[in-house]
């Protein structure tokens, strides 16, 4: 076969392939249009339309931060007073701390708070003396209704839903993370409020979310209502907003670096 003969060949080969395809696309149906690219953000959660508030934190872990209330920063008690019947409290401040004077009573916040964050340091008398409940005993209270329990925990038996950072008499603690009797212990609350209807019938319990040193020991547990010693617990109804109060439990608990944040 000569060259020309070859070139040919492939060329009315190649007419026939080309004719024979637009006789197969012209007894098809029309193509389906393209699908639009798919959106990857299609059903995501729209973003909020502000930026979150800029909140600058402490200096150091701990210190408040520049929204915080602070509560007590180691010089005096303006913030603070009697629990019982106002009047200026009567606790002693030394070496940037408040101490409990027995006898004295509870103080509690001037301000009267709802939802808060709280930050607290504490620490129990050194030497240790008592046991159980007669050691180091004091106490947080929410709202001046609602106990997270200060007791020199370390190595000290008692009923656990009393122990430091009990939700008192409701809830022991996750774990015991109690420092030795002396040091500085820290509790770093979230609290939420309770509301309450009309009649006076709760109708959401308050929340505490506690962590002591550091760890978490309570984890959004329900009060189940005012942390009374004896009987039940239970609700009765109270403004949106009270005050914080310490409690004088006799025994000679340190305070510091005391603040919060309204939530
Ligand atoms: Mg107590």
């Amino acid at each position: 076969m000569s060259l020309n003969r070859v070139i040919t060949r492939a060329v009315v080969t190649g007419g026939a392939l080309v004719a024979a395809g637009v006789f197969v696309t012209a007894q098809q149906p029309a193509a389906a249009p393209p699908a639009a690219p798919r959106d990857p953000h299609a059903n995501e959660v729209p973003a909020p339309k502000n930026p979150p508030r800029v909140v600058v934190p402490g200096a150091a872990v701990g210190a408040a931060p520049a929204d915080a209330v602070v509560l007590f920063d180691g010089t005096d008690l303006s913030k603070w007073e009697k629990e019982k019947g106002g009047g200026p409290a009567e606790w002693t401040v030394a070496d940037g701390a408040m101490v409990v004077k027995p006898g004295t009573g509870g103080i509690r916040t001037k301000q009267a708070f709802g939802d808060v964050q709280l930050h607290v340091e504490w620490a129990t008398p050194s030497p240790a003396h008592g046991s159980g409940q007669d050691r180091g005993n004091s106490g947080v209270f929410l709202q001046s209704t609602y106990e997270v329990q200060v007791l020199d925990s370390f190595q000290n038996e008692t009923y656990w839903h009393g122990s430091a950072g009990s939700v008192y008499k409701q809830y022991a603690p996750l774990v015991n993370v109690s420092r030795k009797p002396g040091e500085w212990q820290v509790y770093d609350i979230v609290y939420h409020a309770p509301a309450f209807n009309e009649d006076g019938r709760v109708t959401k319990r308050a929340t505490f979310t506690v962590f002591h040193n550091g760890v978490l020991i309570q984890d959004h547990v329900e009060v189940m209502g005012v942390t009374t010693n004896e009987g039940p617990p239970y609700y009765k109804a109270h403004p949106d907003k009270l005050p914080i109060s310490l409690q004088d439990h006799s025994h000679l608990v340190r305070y510091r670096n005391i603040w919060l944040r309204e939530l």
